[in-house]
Parts: C-alpha cells; structure tokens; sequence
C-alpha cells in the first residue's frame, strides 16, 4: 500500500495548494493562513442568527476553496472539512445542537463538478459530530455567480432564490464554505423560516471582509 502511495506521489507529487511548492498539501509558510481559530460574527437582518467561521480569508485560503471546488482535490476538502468542524463544534457548544442545512451550489454549477460540493462536506462534518444533516434546500431560479457582485447586488441576485423543500422538526445550523456579505445565508435562513424551521446560527470555513 505504501509503496503504492509512494508510486502514486512519484508520478503526482504532492504540491502545496496555497503556492505549489512541493512536499505537503499545505507548507509551513502557507500553514500560517490557514490555522482555525474561531471568528464569530451575526447575521446583519432579521433573523439575527451567529455565524461561526474558522479561517480569514485570504488568497491562500482562496486557492484552497477553488481547489476544492473546481478540481474536487480531495486534500482540499479535508482541510476544509477540518475548518468547518472547528466552527462546529464550538458552535453547538455554545449554542446547542442542531440538524445541519448545506447550502446548495447552482444546478448548473453542480452539474460541471460533478457534485453538490457543501453538501458531500457537510454530510462528513454531521458524521463526526453526530448531528444529522438534511438536504432541504433547493434553487428556485436560476442565480448569477457573485464573487464579483457587491453587497447590494449579492441581496438581489439572491432575495428569493433558495426554498425549502419540506418542514423539519428541530432547529437549523447553515453551513456554507465562505461567508462575505452574509447573502446568502440570509437567502438560506429566509426560506427556512418561510417552512417554519428555526435558525440557530451558521457555521462557514472561511470568512472575508465584503467588497463595497
Ligand atoms: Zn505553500
């Protein structure tokens, strides 16, 4: 097995996904900006929820969500997924237990990658910390891509696009890989009041200051 492994390393050696230096997944340098700590922040409307985050977001902990997302690198997900359950578990500690909701990528973006990337990540952070996780939401329309939007813009490409597709006893914890504007939790948090489930906060990996 090992030597597998290390054949497998030999013809695609390990690179760093913050700067592509070879060795480990992620370099000491590049280790710095993504270390999890715990960044609360809360939602900006009603209804006010608590938003736990695990990394600043930078460019480093940028290629590591792209990688991720784009290319499906699996030491990408597991870091992650370790980000996502450092925001977890302190959020159930301080605020209980909840049954997790990922957000849902774009149907035509989940099609491309061949996955429902927050989903297939929040089904292994509910694994590890015993909390089941319900798919209920689901686009309404179609939405643009909003890494470029501002914080206005994010709101209207969003008001109204996500909908639970059933009622769920218990209360909700949002998971999302990076909060910016806090939109689309917002979106996500709507349409799950709009079916009668309660929000208890929201968990992220990343956090980013929003573009104005
Ligand atoms: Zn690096």
């Amino acid at each position: 097995m090992s030597f597998i492994k290390s054949l497998g390393e030999l013809i695609f050696p390990v690179r760093c996904l913050g700067c592509g230096a070879l060795g480990l997944e992620i370099c000491s340098l590049c280790r710095k900006f993504w270390q999890p700590r715990i960044y609360r922040t809360l939602s900006r409307k009603k209804p006010y929820f608590p938003i736990y985050s695990a990394i600043p977001y930078s460019p480093i902990a940028g290629k590591v969500l792209l990688a991720a997302k784009e290319n499906g690198i699996q030491q990408a997900d597991q870091l992650i997924v370790s980000a996502l359950s450092h925001s977890l578990s302190l959020c159930i500690k301080e605020q209980g237990a909840g049954f997790l909701v990922p957000i849902p990528s774009r149907k035509s973006v989940a099609r491309l990658r061949g996955r429902q990337f927050i989903a297939e990540l929040t089904r292994e952070i509910s694994y590890g910390a015993q909390v089941p996780s319900f798919e209920v939401l689901t686009h309404t329309r179609l939405v643009k891509d909003q890494s470029k939007l501002d914080a206005k813009h994010r709101a209207e490409n969003l008001a109204g696009a996500l909908v639970s597709m059933r009622f769920q006893s218990g209360k909700a914890i949002i998971v999302d890989d990076l909060v910016t504007t806090g939109a689309t939790l917002h979106e996500a948090a709507r349409a799950l009041h709009a079916k009668g489930i309660e929000v208890l906060a929201a968990v992220t990996a990343c956090v980013a200051e929003p573009l104005r």
